[in-house]
């Protein structure tokens, strides 16, 4: 494997001229801070989706799942804390009228004078102000401040919410979770570095609820199962790694809280927040709905509010760390070939059929093949151009698998299966493919325990 050579333009500019990514309403300028999935980043995007879910809900017997409304009562962000406290530290410069995060003045820099630092240039800046992250809106015909609702700033309130309704409906029992994916959205005060900050975004999140006591052993567990998830799926493990929070950087109600850091091109970037958040989540929810959401263990015949543990993972930061390790270029300077080594089962496209030539029924029994395995992976198809440059391309959009159909596929029905990182082919039957492809293409098998080991 050849040295790093990933740049984040590098990257945003092979999104855009693939099909990954675009700027959204770019006829009209674009939206700032705003993106469209294309036609391979939306496969991506939902290989990345599925298989957190996969690995979180399905191959877990302790762990369901939930889709829940965007738009959520307002109260809800009152039990939680949003509304109070929310907030980002926010300066304006007098001069120029940017805005900036107070604590990140040393990332920014002067939009009339980029190599100067807010402040450092002849703007002067106001007093620090708190601003509050959530987007407000109205909900019916009436403007009014009674009608103002919230798009939800993250997930994870309409699980707690749910609680008692998933007690009740699955017979949960801690300790067991609640997942779900969704949008939720940030009014961020400065969003950018593409993917990575935007102001609506998708999150993977699980609540994880247990006795309290068990909550230590329960956290230690998900840090080392969300750190492996990434590396099973390919992230390499020297651009990855976890950092705990001091104390004065823990939020009043967390017990601990610990970070996944990817190595951005921007430098070491949070990808995924995992904190113990103790019962506040729960407690502040029956306090402000006067709503009973205790755990009644039969067993034991013991009544708790339960302790979480919650793993937070951006989707879309996933996608975008995913997309950033596997980007590679190898061979000579005259000769340089671009290839996103993603992991089989995330690659967007899993296998490209291409006839050797356009003569000779070639393409016909490409089209075949193409037919047999499109039911069962994502399957390309491509006749234009010599076959190198079509390899090429499938390379640089990381499909990992290449079928060519030749002379000899006439005579007996064999092919060759070009693998894309070793750019090995070898030779097999037709009628072999759909086997060996999809086993080619599955998943990693999940080698943590279901549970923390003594
Ligand atoms: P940051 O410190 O980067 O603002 P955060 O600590 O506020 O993130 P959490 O509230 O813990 O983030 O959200 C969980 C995850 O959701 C983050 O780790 C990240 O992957 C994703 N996320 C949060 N804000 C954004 C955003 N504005 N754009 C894209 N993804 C985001």
């Amino acid at each position: 494997m050849s040295e790093r050579v990933v740049t984040m333009e590098k990257v945003v500019n092979l999104c855009k001229r693939r099909g990954f990514v675009f700027p959204s309403s770019e006829i009209y300028g674009g939206l700032i801070s705003c993106y469209d999935y294309g036609p391979l980043g939306v496969e991506l995007k939902r290989n990345v989706k599925e298989a957190w879910w996969r690995d979180t809900v399905s191959a877990r017997p302790d762990v369901v799942g939930l889709d829940c409304s965007i738009l959520m009562h307002p109260r809800v962000w009152e039990a939680s804390g949003h509304v109070t406290n929310f907030n980002d530290p926010m300066v304006d410069c007098k001069l120029c009228k940017g805005r900036f995060r107070a604590d990140q003045l040393e990332h920014a820099s002067c939009p009339r004078k980029p190599s100067k630092r807010p402040g450092e240039c002849e703007g002067e800046l106001t007093d620090v102000r708190s601003f509050n992250l959530m987007f407000k809106t109205h909900m019916g015909p009436v403007e009014d401040s009674a009608a103002a609702v919230y798009m939800r700033p993250e997930t994870a309130q309409g699980i707690f919410v749910n609680f008692i309704n998933v007690v009740n409906s699955a017979r949960a029992k801690p300790p067991f979770g609640i997942a779900q994916t969704g949008k939720s959205f940030r009014n961020e005060i400065t969003p950018g570095n593409f993917l990575f900050r935007t102001r609506e975004f998708e999150q993977m999140e699980l609540e994880y609820f247990v006795k309290p006591g068990e909550d230590d052993a329960w956290y230690e567990y998900w840090q080392n199962r969300r750190m492996q998830w990434y590396t099973d799926y390919g992230i390499k493990p020297e651009n990855l790694r976890l950092r705990a929070h001091a104390d004065d950087e823990l939020a009043h109600y967390a017990k601990g809280c610990a970070d996944v850091e990817y190595n951005f091109p921007i430098g070491w970037q949070e990808l995924e927040g995992i904190a113990n958040r103790t019962d506040f989540d729960l407690k502040q929810h029956i306090e402000h709905s006067g709503k009973d959401l205790s755990f009644f263990d039969a067993a034991s015949k013991e009544r708790y509010v339960p302790y979480v543990i919650e793993p937070s993972a951006g989707a879309d930061r996933g996608t975008l760390a995913f997309l950033v390790d596997a980007y590679d270029e190898d061979g000579p300077d005259d000769d340089r070939r671009t290839v996103l080594r993603l992991h089989p089962s995330l690659a967007p496209t899993k296998v490209a059929v291409f006839p050797l030539m356009r003569k000779a029924g070639m393409p016909e029994k490409a089209q075949e093949v193409a037919a047999m395995l499109r039911p069962l992976v994502t399957t390309a198809y491509d006749e234009t151009r010599a076959i190198g440059r079509r390899y090429r391309r499938q390379d640089e959009v990381g499909t990992p698998l290449g079928v060519t159909v030749d002379h000899q596929t006439l005579d007996d029905d064999t092919v060759t299966l070009r693998n894309r990182d070793s750019m090995e082919q070898q030779r097999v039957a037709i009628n072999a493919l759909p086997a060996l492809v999809t086993e080619k293409v599955a998943p990693p098998v999940c080698t943590t325990p279901l549970a923390p080991t003594a």
